[in-house]
């Protein structure tokens, strides 16, 4: 959550790039922005509430200056508007800051008795102010910020000018990402690759604990006893366009246009059984699998639950990483604990795996941005490359994760005898030939269902077992970026309770694709039905109840969940796009969910 780019550099354009790097990293957070720059001799401060064309309208761009630092934020302390907003200043010192901090009620406390004013009500002033003491105190930045770093607790990334050193940028972090870059004439901070493509795809990932400090020349950094290290330079692989919108509206619309070819890009290295058993030979020794994850994740870990259960014969626990980290867990050493997470960032998700690895108990990442702290902490990690995703509702990655569960399954299936090399091969061909199906879905226009569903207040989902798993996923990504109220439930479950929500018209969208429950999620939708809702289905045979039927090809069984929730979410952004609402920057949301 939250962007931060700063820049340092020959060219006296760090307004522009600031700003451009802002815009790319918006999908972080977009309560309000600001940036800090130097102005001469002095650090000038801008800041506007709302979205980042609000501060674009304010800033000058005709002030020529070579270093600065900008955030966008997602608020977690203090209101939304423009005095909370970052940069946050004191004395000399002016920062931003990514995360929370845990302790600043105390900080504050303990400052307030010695007088110190704060001007906003956010947790990341006590940054600047306690930066600004000990830089007072010892005379010495590094030291200041060292000692800062001691005292504050929780998650950060921050970037910091001091007025009195106007050729360098310093930043830390702990629990929140930053990576660090260097073109020929410039240094770059950032949160995300994304905002420094335009200039350099190399970078250096900064570790907890370590002071990075930023020249237009070089970047220096410090480890825990402020000692120069050495730091391993990374490469992106992928190119700028990944990350911008091309000819789409929206970069949610272009990532599910994707979504074939990410297939097609992770099912090269898996399209094979020796392939699959190179990769996936790791997973030999397990019993049984605990998956954990957020959101869209956790939904994939439940659909993974079905799939793996039924086709792997191996018994599957999903756990909510936000629940699992705080109770009693139960494990043997013959579990593997498998964390899902796009960004590799989740809070709740990483602070799970740190656990689980407390336990000695194994741990597979599955995670779609390299280098991330989940990637590098796992024992073992699958990427599920599926590029950069911006819009903030996801999509892509979520199809790739569910396709790497699936291989998952296929190879654990495979090892258990549960069925057969050939069934394995054939699907192996089935994933390869997945993009003329979702060719067919993508061809298809939504705007008939979309405009039904625009107009309701309430919206039911409803499927049986892995049907049940998409349904949570199409429900999720209705609420998210149209706003409107939808719940999912297992189709059975609807009748002890929920269905007195049920009124005349009230859209109803159930899945069915699995033959031995299809006359069961029947009953309930005529349950529905005859209380007067409008059904609308989704199934792989046709549906005489239903007000509006989608068939989806009648794929391999275990393949049926890609194509059903394709389908779902073009009905989502397409009710979305009806309603007029901001598509890829959903109200109250943000991408990679950095706090807990
Ligand atoms: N906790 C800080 C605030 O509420 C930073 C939030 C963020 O990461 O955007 O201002």
């Amino acid at each position: 959550m939250c962007g931060i780019v700063g820049y340092i550099g020959k060219e006296k354009n760090a307004l522009r790039i600031l700003l451009n790097g802002l815009k790319s990293l918006e999908y972080r957070g977009y309560d309000s922005s600001g940036i800090a720059y130097f102005d001469n001799d002095k650090i000038i401060t801008i800041k506007e509430k709302g979205k980042i064309e609000e501060l674009e309208k304010i800033l000058d761009y005709s002030i020529k200056s070579n270093i600065g630092i900008a955030h966008t934020r997602w608020a977690t302390c203090g209101d939304a508007n423009k005095t909370n907003a970052h940069p946050h200043s004191c004395g000399k010192i002016t920062i931003v800051h990514n995360g929370i901090i845990e302790n600043y009620n105390e900080l504050k406390n303990q400052l307030q008795k010695n007088n110190k004013k704060f001007i906003s009500e956010t947790d990341s002033e006590i940054i600047a102010i306690l930066i600004n003491k000990y830089y007072e105190e010892y005379q010495d930045i590094i030291m200041a910020i060292n000692k800062t770093k001691e005292i504050i607790k929780g998650s950060y990334a921050i970037a910091i000018l001091c007025e009195d050193i106007k050729d360098k940028i310093f930043a830390i972090r702990k629990d929140s990402p930053l990576i660090i870059a260097k073109s020929k004439n410039a240094a770059f901070i950032a949160s995300d690759v994304p905002a420094i493509l335009n200039y350099t795809n190399k970078y250096i990932i900064l570790n907890e604990n370590e002071i990075a400090i930023l020249t237009n020349q070089n970047i220096t950094v410090l480890n825990d006893k402020l000692q120069q290290i050495k730091k391993k330079l990374l490469t992106f692989k992928g190119n700028i366009t990944d990350a911008q919108k091309g000819n789409f509206k929206h970069f949610m619309l272009k990532e599910i246009f994707e979504e074939k070819d990410v297939i097609k890009r992770i099912i090269k290295k898996y399209n094979t059984v020796e392939k699959l058993n190179n990769k996936l030979n790791f997973l030999d020794k397990y019993n049984s699998i605990t998956i954990i994850g957020c959101g869209s994740a956790y939904h994939v870990g439940i659909i993974a639950k079905y799939l793996i259960e039924e086709y792997a014969n191996i018994p599957v626990n999903v756990e909510i990483a936000s629940e699992f980290r705080y109770k009693k867990n139960f494990f043997d050493k013959k579990n593997l604990a498998i964390f899902i997470s796009q960004s590799g960032e989740t809070a709740d998700t990483l602070a799970s795996l740190r656990e689980v690895k407390k336990e000695k108990i194994d741990t597979l990442g599955v995670i779609n941005v390299p280098e991330s702290s989940i990637a590098r902490e796992a024992d073992n990690i699958i990427y599920t490359e599926a590029g950069p995703e911006i819009a903030v509702a996801t999509t892509k990655a979520f199809t790739a994760q569910l396709i790497i569960m699936i291989l998952i399954t296929l190879y654990l299936g495979y090892k258990n005898k549960t069925f057969t090399k050939d069934f394995l091969n054939s699907t192996l061909t089935n994933i390869d030939n997945l993009e003329e199906e979702i060719n067919n879905i993508l061809n298809k226009s939504y705007k008939e269902i979309a405009s039904k569903i625009a107009q309701a207040k309430n919206i039911f989902f409803l499927g049986r077992n892995i049907d049940y798993g998409i349904a949570l996923e199409g429900s999720l990504k209705l609420k998210e970026i149209s706003y409107i109220h939808s719940e999912a439930y297992p189709a059975g479950e609807l009748k002890h309770g929920t269905i007195s929500l049920i009124e005349k018209n009230m859209p109803v969208i159930s899945i069915i694709t699995k033959e031995h429950i299809f006359d069961k999620t029947i009953s309930n939708i005529k349950e529905t039905k005859a209380r007067g809702s409008f059904n609308i289905v989704i199934s792989n045979k046709q549906v005489i109840d239903a007000d509006i039927n989608i068939l989806v090809p009648d794929v391999n069984p275990i393949l049926q969940p890609i194509l059903v929730i394709i389908i779902l979410q073009l009905i989502s952004y397409e009710t979305a796009n009806l309603k007029g609402c901001d598509i890829d920057k959903p109200r109250n949301l943000a991408k990679s969910v950095t706090v807990e």
